[in-house]
C-alpha cells in the first residue's frame, strides 16, 4: 500500500486505510459501494463471490477514507481456493488504521465465532458494524444481538446499519473520522480506486457469471480482458470467460448462447455506468484445466 509523504506540521487533513472484514454473505460489498455513491466492488447472494482486496477511495472535505473490500473470511479452509482467500483478507489486518467487522443483524453462526478469534490479535481499532437492520421487523430487535455483543467484547464500539438502505452510514464514516490521523491524502481527490480499469471491466462479468449461474460453476470461473480500447466515444472491450472444463462451457453459453447474451448485456450495462461511456464488448468462453486447484493461477486471478 502506499505510504504517506512526509508530514507536515498544521496539516488540516486525515486519511487512512479501513478494512472491511467479515464472514461471507455479511454485505461487506455492498457496504463499500454505498459509501462510494457507485458500483465497484461485486456483490451478489453466493458466497466467495469477492476474490480480490478491493481499495475504494472516498474523499469528503478534509477528510480520505481508504475503504479495502476483502473476499469473505471462511471456516472452512479444505479448499485451496478458501484458503487463499483468508490469507488475502487476514493479511489486510496489519496495514490499516481502522477494521470494520460486520455482522449480519439476522443471523449470528459458528463462522462468526471463527472471525472473532481471528480478530483478538488485531492492532488496529475495530468498529463492529451490524449490518441488514432492514431486514428486522422493528429496529429495535437488534438490542438483544448488540447486549451479547458488548458483553462478549466490553472495549468494541457497536453500530447498526443499513448498507443497502444507506441507514446510519454517516454515523459510522464519523466514528472512522475520528479514528484516523492528520495527514495528506494517499490518493487524487477524484480517485476511486487503485484497480486498473480492465479489472474493473472483468469483475463485472464475473460478477453477472456468479449471479445467473449455478451454485457451483462461479467457482470455476474467471475472466480476463483481451482487449480494452477507446475508439472516438466508442469503448471496445473484448473479454474470456475461463471455465474448467467443457460441459460449464455449455452452461454459460446455454442453449442458442442465450445465457452468454444476457451476462454480455447485462455486464455491458453496468460498465456503461461505471465508465460513462458507450461499450461494445464481446465475450468468448474458452476451457482451461483444473485452475482452481493450482496455486500459481490461482495468484494470479485472485491478485
Ligand atoms: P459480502 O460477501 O460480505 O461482500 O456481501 P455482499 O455485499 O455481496 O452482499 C451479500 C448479499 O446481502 C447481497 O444479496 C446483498 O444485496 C445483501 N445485503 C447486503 N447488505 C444488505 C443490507 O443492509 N440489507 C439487506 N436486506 N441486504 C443486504
Ligand atoms: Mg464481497
Amino acid at each position: 500500500m502506499a505510504t504517506r509523504k512526509t508530514k507536515k506540521e498544521n496539516i488540516s487533513t486525515r486519511s487512512g486505510y479501513v478494512a472491511i472484514i467479515g464472514r461471507p454473505n455479511v454485505g461487506k460489498s455492498t457496504l463499500l459501494n454505498s459509501f462510494l455513491g457507485k458500483k465497484l466492488s461485486i456483490t451478489s447472494r453466493k458466497p466467495q463471490t469477492t476474490r480480490h482486496r478491493i481499495l475504494g477511495v472516498k474523499t469528503t472535505g478534509q477528510s480520505q477514507l481508504i475503504f479495502v473490500d476483502t473476499p469473505g473470511l471462511h471456516i472452512n479452509e479444505n479448499k485451496p481456493m478458501n484458503k487463499y482467500l483468508n490469507k488475502s483478507a487476514l493479511s489486510v489486518l496489519s496495514e490499516v488504521d481502522c477494521v470494520l467487522w460486520l455482522l449480519d443483524a439476522t443471523q449470528w453462526n459458528e463462522n462468526d465465532e471463527w472471525v472473532a478469534q481471528k480478530l483478538t490479535h488485531c492492532k488496529a481499532e475495530i468498529l463492529l458494524v451490524i449490518n441488514k437492520i432492514d431486514k428486522l421487523e422493528r429496529a429495535d430487535d437488534v438490542i438483544p444481538l448488540v447486549e451479547a455483543m458488548s458483553k462478549k467484547l466490553p472495549n468494541l464500539v457497536i453500530i447498526p446499519v443499513s448498507a443497502k438502505k444507506q441507514f446510519n452510514l454517516n454515523r459510522l464514516q464519523q466514528l472512522i473520522e475520528e479514528r484516523l490521523t492528520q495527514g495528506p491524502f494517499y490518493f487524487g481527490e477524484d480517485q476511486v480506486t487503485d484497480r486498473p480499469e480492465v479489472f474493473v471491466a472483468a469483475e463485472f462479468i464475473r460478477e453477472k457469471v456468479v449471479r445467473f449461474l449455478g451454485d457451483e460453476l462461479p467457482y470455476a470461473t474467471m475472466v480476463s480482458i483481451k482487449q480494452f480500447k477507446r475508439d472516438g466515444k466508442l469503448l471496445r472491450i473484448e473479454a474470456i470467460i475461463w471455465v474448467e472444463k467443457d460441459s460449464q462451457k455449455g452452461i454459460v453459453i446455454g442453449r442458442n448462447g442465450e445465457m452468454l447474451k444476457k451476462i454480455g448485456q447485462k455486464s455491458r450495462l453496468a460498465m456503461e455506468k461505471y465508465f460513462g461511456q458507450k461499450i461494445f464488448l464481446q465475450t468468448w468462453v474458452k476451457v482451461k484445466d483444473h485452475w482452481t486447484e493450482d496455486e500459481d493461477l490461482l495468484r494470479e486471478a485472485l491478485t
